[in-house]
């Protein structure tokens, strides 16, 4: 009887499995990459029940944003090659990348703006290309240089972007909840071309966010701000990915550290950095570990220390860099004691994110 149960509900989901199109696959992945990531017990329980979650994957969303070996071809340039990542719900996350990186490109493909030359990417489990029309209902994009209708009114460009996306009898109150959530109060009767431009970023991200969207692409939305606009803006992203997922471009460094809590760094087309903000100080300083000594040392007899592979030397005391894996600050500070000497100073070495990226996109 229970090996009866059994194979029906296998056969079911065997049925069901052939009915799942790519886009969904991408799905199951997301459900699975979600458990590796954060086992939690609502994930854990997803993993059990992955088919089902596909076919209630309307209510039920995991991952907002997924990039599965994306790439685009411009002519004969590759702006991007073979770009793949995935972004949770609710997360706030920096696209770095010096200027020509593709930032861009990939925000302009996720906004089912251009197509990919070739790969796959969903938001919210649409598929941007096959579903745009409901990707661009999850989806809010503020395009590079915030294309606004400057002979429009502040209210009369919200009110027409709300129409487009058919809010109905909301419109109103979405408009005055848009306008009272940036700012825009004290400019809403204005046209948009009298507006600074930190009130027109404002106005751009406005209606961006007008029909609510779970996912808000931003590219580079603090570019040509002075530093209170800057500010402002800044907050006002921060306050907005409270409850949004929020993908946000930028070549500032400082703008992903005061931000965003995870960076993707892209270099040439290339994805060359995918990491929390302090772990990938870490990964690219290769857990060094500075020390200084109060005694003058040699490089060639710190090299003799167990475990250390190479020595630099860095302000007034040095830089050592560990065999991988190893943990190197025990045998340090048993081997200064041999040696007695006194350390002043022992810390694990973090780059800034400044210097972090420099390091990655040389
Ligand atoms: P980013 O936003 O990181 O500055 P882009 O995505 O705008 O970079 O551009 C990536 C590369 O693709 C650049 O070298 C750029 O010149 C090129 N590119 C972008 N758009 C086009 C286009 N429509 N036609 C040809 N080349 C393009
Ligand atoms: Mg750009």
């Amino acid at each position: 009887m229970i090996l009866g149960v059994f194979y029906t509900i296998a056969a079911w989901k065997n049925k069901q499995r052939t009915k799942i199109d790519k886009n969904k696959e991408v799905l199951i992945k997301s459900c699975q990459a979600t458990i590796r990531l954060k086992p939690n017990p609502d994930a854990f329980r997803c993993r059990n029940l992955s088919y089902f979650c596909i076919l209630i994957h309307q209510k039920v969303q995991f991952m907002s944003v997924v990039v599965s070996q994306v790439s685009k071809v411009y002519g004969q340039q590759k702006a991007l090659n073979n770009v793949s990542l995935s972004i949770q719900a609710g997360e706030i996350v920096g696209l770095l990348g010096p200027n020509g990186a593709g930032k861009s490109t990939l925000m302009k493909i996720l906004s089912s703006y251009i197509p990919a030359s070739s790969g796959t990417a969903s938001i919210f489990g649409y598929d941007v290309q096959l579903q745009s029309v409901e990707t661009r209902k999850h989806l809010g994009y503020l395009p590079e240089n915030n294309p606004l209708y400057s002979d429009m009114y502040v209210r009369e460009y919200l009110l027409f972007v709300g129409r487009i996306h058919q809010l109905g009898n909301q419109l109103m109150k979405r408009v005055d909840e848009m306008i009272h959530l940036t700012g825009l109060e004290i400019e809403m009767h204005k046209k948009i071309r009298m507006l600074s431009k930190g009130y027109k970023q404002r106005v751009g991200i406005a209606q961006a966010l007008i029909h609510d969207p779970q996912v808000l692409i931003l590219d580079e939305p603090t570019s040509g701000l002075d530093p209170n606009q800057l500010i402002e803006i800044r907050q006002l992203i921060k306050n907005i990915g409270q409850n949004k997922t929020v993908l946000l471009s930028t070549h500032i460094m400082q703008e992903v550290e005061a931000l965003c809590s995870r960076v993707i760094i892209v270099n040439k087309g290339e994805l060359v950095a995918d990491d929390k903000m302090d772990k990938l100080s870490r990964q690219i300083a290769g857990n060094g570990l500075f020390v200084a000594f109060e005694q003058e040392v040699e490089a060639a007899a710190l090299r003799k220390i167990p475990g250390v592979k190479g020595v630099i030397r860095q302000r007034e005391g040095w830089l050592l860099e560990p065999q991988p894996g190893k943990d190197i600050r025990q045998e340090v500070a048993k081997w200064a004691v041999d040696q007695q000497l006194t350390i002043v100073s022992l810390s694990r070495n973090s780059l800034s994110m400044e210097e972090s990226f420099h390091r990655l996109t040389l």
